[in-house]
């Protein structure tokens, strides 16, 4: 169905949408995100414990725990919202609200909103919606005889809509799983350990293929993701263990470009880094500020780098 439009003011940098419009009486608008501005309409705003600020070097200071951001993620319905990124700017807001939900496969209500050039912010009311969006990946579509690209990725808490997230649902099976621990609580837990689990495929909700579960995840990309996680089943009677190792297998995990902050390349193959004579490099963004600057060429694995790199560690 159409996302519902955002019923405030045109800020500033905004597009402004088709005057032919119906505006819907949002109060009829039963989504997560207009039925609490419903309630915060009518709450006695007083009664909140405010956090507190101090200043630090003469600037007004208020710190945040990831937690708390996370909290306040859930409030403003982004638990369950995920970024578009399209090739062209030449659609208008309104033409991708009435359109792009439906593309998508999205059934329930969403918001669709412009979060910086090319990149829309969905918000979805049902969690399906929400995983079927993370399913796209890269996808295109027609308007007007022109063929759009666009790319989803998962908001989280951090996003940096002028960087490209480094984090990106993908599918992991678990090939020869003892089929007792497809049970929820097991599966989701060993996902657990490549990162945020967010749905299990239909064969092994409905146990037709015991031979792999699947599950999906939302992975930092830049992370070293085990290949493998070591099971360990406890005798309570003896107290013996056995260890097993379970294999994680990961579904076109996209690379990840740390020059352009891009996904689906590598700093070899960045065609900023080494110009235009590598003809398979993806086009990179304007986003570059600095074209000429040197960095590492990397050989092989890059991840195994940035993360030595991340670590503080120095790598030869
Ligand atoms: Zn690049």
């Amino acid at each position: 169905m159409a996302a519902n439009i955002s019923p405030q003011p045109l800020a500033v940098g905004e597009q402004n949408s088709n005057s032919n419009e119906v505006i819907p009486n949002i109060n009829n608008i039963r989504t997560y995100a207009t039925s609490l501005n419903h309630k915060q309409s009518v709450a006695p705003l007083t009664k909140m414990t405010l956090k507190p600020f101090e200043i630090v070097h003469g600037i007004p200071t208020i710190q945040f725990s990831l937690e708390e951001r996370e909290e306040f993620a859930k409030e403003e319905g982004l638990h369950q919202a995920v970024i578009i990124k399209l090739s062209s700017d030449a659609l208008n807001l309104q033409v991708l609200r009435n359109n792009l939900p439906k593309i998508i496969g999205i059934k329930g209500n969403c918001l669709l909103g412009s979060l910086a050039q090319r990149q829309l912010l969905i918000r979805c009311d049902q969690y399906e919606d929400y995983v079927c969006c993370l399913a796209r990946s890269v996808n295109y579509f027609q308007h007007n005889g022109k063929e759009h690209q666009y790319r989803v990725f998962p908001w989280t808490v951090g996003y940096n809509p002028k960087e490209e997230t480094s984090k990106a649902a993908v599918w992991i099976s678990l090939p020869n799983l003892s089929p007792e621990l497809f049970a929820h609580k097991a599966l989701l837990s060993i996902a657990a350990v490549v990162g945020k689990p967010i749905a299990i495929d239909k064969a092994t909700q409905i146990r037709s293929r015991p031979s792999t579960s699947r599950v999906k995840v939302i992975v930092d990309i830049l992370d070293t993701l085990p290949e493998k996680v070591r099971l360990q089943y406890l005798d309570a009677k003896t107290g013996k263990i056995v260890d097993d190792y379970q294999e994680i297998i990961y579904d076109n995990l996209s690379s990840y470009c740390c020059h352009c902050k891009h996904q689906g390349h590598e700093e070899n193959q960045c065609r900023r880094l080494k110009g235009k004579t590598v003809q398979d490099a993806r086009v990179c963004d304007e986003t570059v500020e600095n074209e000429h600057q040197i960095v590492e060429k990397l050989q092989g694995d890059s991840r195994v780098f940035l993360n030595a790199k991340r670590a503080g560690q120095q790598l030869i």
